[in-house]
């Protein structure tokens, strides 16, 4: 099963437009979190981790183009922005501050869910497959689903547990500090915490352990004393045959 499917965080002043997009989205299987305002947009990107950000530009209180900034200053969350036609303008501003892609109003859903599924897919970064898939050994993160398995049995994580194998095997191969994993999965408040992580990396080692019936994920997730931790380099680690 999956962690719940991705996260977007809905920023839309205009209450029916909203309500309408959370509907179809939310029957497409993603979770959506919503805000009127800049400033709900940024309190809630900042209190939850969330996949993507679908982002109007007219907004009451700020300018949505201050919103990309504010979330590229610190993070890489995707953004999709959604513009009026005729406001090329504010939608040059909103891409060169950082926005990943647009869709022009009205739109249909059918499009909007395609740019969803490319920009997630995008953002696995480029240790992921052209599906967005993150894969290492018998273990394969899927990005746009949200979903992991093992051995190809799917395994049930918590957001938390699959930020943090997400963040571990996006990087695989390099070392990724303490620090960052806390700000990536947890959020900034977090960034000295590192006791958090040791009781989640170990829960994630369990959980992988346990679907692991090959036993070749057992020593995935490798302590760097200190430091952070890394997934094991992928020549160590044998593809599973299927
Ligand atoms: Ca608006």
């Amino acid at each position: 099963m999956s962690a719940g499917g991705p996260e977007i965080l809905l920023v839309e002043d205009d209450e029916p437009t909203r309500i309408r997009l959370r509907q179809y989205l939310g029957r497409r299987g993603y979770v959506v979190r919503q805000a009127a305002t800049a400033r709900e947009a940024l309190a809630a990107w900042d209190a939850h981790r969330v996949d993507l950000i679908l982002l109007d530009l007219g907004l009451p209180d700020r300018d949505g183009i201050d919103v990309v900034r504010r979330v590229r200053r610190d993070g890489t969350t995707p953004i999709i922005i959604v513009s009026a036609r005729g406001d090329e303008r504010d939608r040059i501003a909103g891409l060169e501050a950082g926005a990943d892609d647009y869709v022009t109003k009205p739109f249909g859903i059918d499009e909007l869910q395609a740019r969803i599924r490319a920009v997630l897919r995008r953002a696995a970064g480029p240790a992921a497959d052209t599906e967005g898939r993150l894969a290492l050994g018998p273990v394969v993160l899927d990005v746009p689903r949200r979903t992991v398995a093992v051995d190809g049995e799917p395994v049930h994580l918590t957001p938390r547990e699959y930020e943090l194998l997400k963040a571990l095997l996006s990087s695989r191969g390099r070392v990724v500090t303490k620090a960052r994993l806390l700000r990536a999965v947890w959020g900034e408040a977090y960034a000295d915490e590192s006791a958090y992580l040791h009781v989640y990396v170990n829960r994630l080692r369990r959980k992988i352990a346990a679907a692991d019936r090959t036993g070749t994920a057992r020593d995935l997730i490798v302590a760097e004393p200190g430091v952070g931790y890394r997934v094991a380099d992928p020549e160590d680690i044998p593809p599973t045959a299927v």
